[in-house]
């Protein structure tokens, strides 16, 4: 039986009436509701039908079915939304394909599809599926919340290229998880466990009493193995995600789901790395990767009045960098790193250098044009950092690697973002719906576009 809170939309098949017409060379089953009003008995709210499409599609193993269901539901905020998913190898679809199947038929599989909810899983070797799962169940403590965004971040593709045998199909991925509160457990107190709250989801759960916890630092529990949210625990690539409440971190009226997303992660690793190493509006910074979390950094750095030197091998996203207000732009493969920014700085170098892109050359040129007394962030993952103490020690550098961000730090961040009115919405170049999920890390392994989002 579906919870409470869940929204259905599948009570509505006696009264589709099906048409077909060819798309894309395809037979495009199109079924559009007789009755415009649809008051799902186990939904929260009663739910505007505007129509369901059906795309018969034959895959690898076997047809299956895409649905693209449009539902209209007025929202506090007055948006509309749409809802959309993929029937995976449906056994026995009816004679659809010519629209003459009966509509009973058709119905049915939507209707077992609907009944569960769908989460995105990765299987290993970059191969990605929709999987069903059970609405989760808050228990004391926890929340469940409906998300509306959920990033996708550079360490998500080190997990979607592992081997099968070292991916874990079993968990929804994605942690940046950002939505509203849709059910509290019982005895769950905290001021932001509460229904309809727009909340973040600081994406770490630990013990919850150690120093670490304590200190905002629950990735760094010393008491219980830490549960990653989209690693180790459901993750927000599903239309509902259960939280322990005291990860909840409140999302301001002006930001958009799709900033808090990115500060619950990419975003607020920038931050947390810059909190570190003491940023302020006199330094040089020299940022290098203009990915997800290097371009957050550029915005950040310039929000604080800094002077930036944005640094990439992909002249594209330097392009973009100089956009979101880079003063100076360095690709590293038109010449010698040190050279071109010791030409830019008029020999000076750059004040702190901060390392995203995780290649190890970078984290070695960080040394090379980071000036004497300066500071290197270490944020990238994958790469080796080289320590030539000759180097390191004659300059006096401060090497502070940082693993994203304390809860509190993740509230700072984004107090500064609304503070300084930063549009972190500019950071999504792709929004996606959760059955665009293999087209959509596709895109995002080449790590040419920009950063992606679920909106759901
Ligand atoms: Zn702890
Ligand atoms: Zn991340």
């Amino acid at each position: 039986m579906p919870v409470a809170y869940r929204r259905s939309f599948l009570s509505v098949r006696s009264q589709l009436h099906p048409q077909t017409m060819p798309i894309w060379g395809r037979t495009f089953l199109q079924v559009t509701a007789a009755y415009t009003r649809v008051f799902a008995k186990d939904a929260a709210l009663p739910l505007d039908f505007a129509g369901i499409a059906l795309l018969f599609c034959q895959g690898p193993h076997g047809r299956y079915l895409r649905v693209r269901a449009s539902l209209k539901r007025q929202r506090d905020n007055g948006i509309n939304a749409i809802y959309g998913g993929t029937i995976p190898r449906v056994a026995h679809l009816p004679r659809a394909e010519d629209g003459r199947g009966t509509l009973d038929e058709i119905a049915e599989p939507i209707q077992r599809w609907g009944a569960r909810m769908h989460g995105v899983v990765f299987e290993g070797d970059s191969k990605v599926r929709l999987a069903s799962f059970p609405d989760p169940t808050p228990g004391p403590g926890e929340v469940v919340l409906e998300i509306r965004a959920s990033g996708m971040c550079g360490s998500d593709l080190h997990v979607y290229r592992r081997p099968p045998n070292q991916s874990n199909p079993a968990v929804i991925r994605g942690h940046e998880p950002c939505g509203v509160v849709v059910a509290v457990g019982a005895g769950t107190t905290g001021a932001h466990a509460r229904m309809g709250a727009r909340v973040m989801v600081h994406h770490y759960a630990g013990c919850a009493g150690c120093m670490q916890c304590d200190s905002g630092w629950p990735q760094m529990c010393e008491e219980v193995p830490i549960q990653v949210y989209g690693e180790d625990q459901h993750g927000a690539h599903a239309p509902y995600m259960k939280v322990r409440a005291d990860t909840l971190v409140p999302l301001d009226d002006s930001l958009s789901f799709a900033a808090g997303a990115a500060i619950s992660c990419g975003t607020g690793t920038a931050w947390g790395a810059f909190e570190r190493m003491g940023l302020s509006g006199r330094e040089t910074v020299a940022v290098f990767g203009q990915g997800p979390v290097g371009l957050s950094a550029t915005l950040i750095a310039k929000a604080q009045g800094a002077t930036v030197i944005a640094l990439d091998i992909d002249d594209d996203r330097l392009q973009v960098a100089s956009s979101f207000g880079a003063d100076f732009t360095v690709n590293p493969k038109h010449g010698d790193v040190a050279d071109m920014v010791g030409e830019l700085t008029h020999g000076k170098f750059a004040t702190m250098v901060l390392e995203t892109s995780g290649a190890t050359s970078a984290a070695a040129e960080s040394i090379r044009i980071a000036r004497n007394w300066g500071t290197i962030g270490l944020v990238g993952i994958g790469g080796e950092f080289r320590l030539i103490l000759s180097q390191v020690l004659r300059k006096q550098l401060r090497v502070l690697p940082s693993w994203t961000m304390s809860i509190q730090a993740q509230r700072a961040c984004s107090d500064f973002v609304v503070k300084k009115g930063i549009d972190l919405d500019r950071i999504f170049t792709h929004r996606w719906r959760l059955d665009q999920a293999e087209e959509a890390y596709q895109l995002f392994s080449q790590q040419s576009s920009g950063k992606g989002v679920f909106l759901i």
